[in-house]
């Protein structure tokens, strides 16, 4: 079901963002050369949890262990942290987050360099932000998510990269995951309408090499399939009729 929110839910929703952004910029300022994945995780509860009403949305969610989804260099998402996973320069380093305030949920991702990485991983970084940006310019009322996923594929494509499949954006509110599904490949005018008061996450997966992927023996993470380097780009945004509001930045509002 298509859930359409309250002025009251969509503020709170924008609080959660703006827990989730100033999450996502301390755990970056952490990603560094000799950490741990574990380490970011741990700090990223920690800061949540020092938010009255406010939890870790990923912690329990189909039973995955931990707060954030850490992927680095050819995992595209849903990687675990692991105090085995030490990052090393030149890496990259995808974080993915959810906040659950009051419940309601924001969700939002960013791909991190690690220290200094070479032109081609720095290239595939710009490009899907590009395919985020994209994306948030065409989830306007009376779009179809057809248009969002065009938008991003056009970009992507154009780049010589290729769009993950299996794995889409998706409505957000009460519940992590609502419909309608937001793939972040399609035909114009195709999908479902856009909708004032409609909240959806719109996060292009996008792979330097080949679109396949392949899961993991731990069951979480997905890879590509022929080992290429993956980014993850994901806003939370409001359906408007003013335009794409964005719920998760600080302040909101502020450009990707
Ligand atoms: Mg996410
Ligand atoms: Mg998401």
């Amino acid at each position: 079901m298509i859930t359409i929110k309250s002025a009251r839910e969509v503020e709170t929703m924008a609080a959660a963002g703006r827990i989730l952004a100033d999450t996502l910029a301390l755990i970056e300022s952490h990603v560094q050369p000799g950490h741990t994945t574990e380490e970011l995780d741990r700090l990223a509860e920690e800061f949540i949890r020092s938010h009255s009403g406010a939890r870790p949305s990923f912690k329990g969610l189909y039973d995955f262990p931990k707060s954030l989804c850490t992927s680095i260099n050819s995992e595209v998402v849903h990687g675990i942290p692991s105090a085995k996973r030490e990052l090393h320069d030149g890496d990259i380093l995808s974080v993915d987050c959810g906040v659950c305030l009051d419940g309601l949920h924001a969700d939002s991702a960013r791909t991190m360099p690690v220290g200094t990485i070479d032109a081609e991983a720095a290239r595939l970084l710009a490009v899907t932000q590009e395919c985020l940006e994209v994306g948030i310019a065409a989830a306007v009322v009376d779009n179809r998510t057809g248009d969002i996923g065009h938008a991003v594929q056009t970009v992507a494509e154009r780049a010589g990269y290729a769009v993950v499949r299996e794995l889409v954006g998706h409505g957000i509110g009460t519940r992590f995951h609502e419909e309608p599904q937001v793939p972040n490949f399609g035909r114009p005018g195709r999908g479902h309408r856009l909708t004032e008061g409609m909240t959806i996450a719109i996060e292009p997966m996008i792979n330097a090499g080949q679109k396949e992927i392949r899961t993991l023996s731990d069951k979480w993470t997905v890879v590509t399939a022929d080992g290429s380097l993956s980014a993850h780009f994901e806003h939370t945004v409001l359906i408007h009729a003013d335009g794409p509001r964005l719920l998760t930045t600080v302040p909101a509002g502020t450009p990707v």
